[in-house]
């Protein structure tokens, strides 16, 4: 009796679990806006290949990371104001690799590990302003549903709950009215979110990332002061051959493959952007 309520509650519960995808493969969409938000000039490594894919094929792809990443470093001979300029070099050269234009990045200039100490209106207000400026179709973001109030990275638990705040916030005509009576923008919903960084078991959708290895490569390539010898001792952005060629096959073995393809795994959600939390 007891298995067969179990396998009557398997069938329930399965199209909830198999819906959870998007209608079109993210492989075959085209003509969408994209925003990706994150909090340092290199969280867009975890949809680096997918993001090189949509701009490939006729998306509008924007950038917006919410702090300069002035603190990530362990050079004693660097300062703030150096490493957000090496930063800013860094993600510009990035995003060229994977073909987005240079104008669709956008940095909302906060210190880098102390989001969460920001004023959080203020933060939401700009978010919001961006939201219903570029009106994504799409928005990519950390997931707000990871276990973050157990451990995760500061800025990035602020940054998914702050992209989720945002996205609530656009839709609402009342809400940060003034940018709808002063400035002339207009309440914007977003109904799908794809979600990095997400638990392995919330993760629904791996996008086939096949053709756009190399830039995805290439792009992560460009942090130096993040993922090479230039994290203790920065040199400057280009890196000695022998170096360059170990940061790129260090890299490389990053990517994950599932059968046999090159893949970025996400959790998808579709409807009001109250819910993608759950
Ligand atoms: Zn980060």
């Amino acid at each position: 009796m007891m298995r067969i309520i179990l396998i009557i509650a398997g069938c329930m519960l399965f199209p909830v679990l198999t819906s959870a995808q998007p209608e079109v493969p993210v492989e075959q969409w085209s003509e969408k806006t994209i925003l990706l938000i994150g909090a340092h000039p290199d969280d867009d490594a975890y949809s680096m290949g997918t993001m090189a894919m949509l701009q490939a094929h006729g998306n509008e792809v924007y950038i917006a990371i919410l702090t300069t990443g002035n603190v990530g470093t362990q050079d004693p001979g660097l300062s703030m104001v150096d490493l957000a300029r090496i930063r800013k070099q860094e993600e510009q050269a990035a995003l060229a690799a994977l073909g987005i234009p240079g104008d669709h990045y956008i940095n909302l200039g906060y210190d880098d590990g102390m989001l969460e100490y920001e004023n959080k209106k203020e933060v939401v207000a700009k978010l919001v302003r961006l939201i219903r400026q570029l009106k994504p179709d799409v928005i990519f973001s950390f997931d707000p549903g990871k276990g973050e109030q157990r451990w995760h990275k500061a800025d990035h638990r602020a940054s998914s709950y702050l992209a989720a705040d945002a996205a609530r916030a656009a839709m609402w005509p009342l809400l940060f009215q003034g940018q709808i009576t002063m400035e002339g923008l207009e309440a914007h919903t977003v109904e799908e979110y794809m979600l990095f960084d997400s638990a392995e078991e919330d993760k629904n959708t791996w996008v086939d990332i096949s053709g756009f290895e190399d830039k995805k490569i290439t792009a992560m390539s460009k942090y130096v002061s993040q993922w090479s010898s230039g994290w203790y001792d920065y040199r400057g952005p280009e890196l000695p051959n022998e170096e360059a060629k170990e940061v790129r096959e260090r890299v490389s073995r990053r990517i994950e493959y599932r059968e046999g393809n090159p893949v970025e795994g996400f959790r998808y959600v579709k409807g009001l952007p109250d819910n993608i939390g759950r």
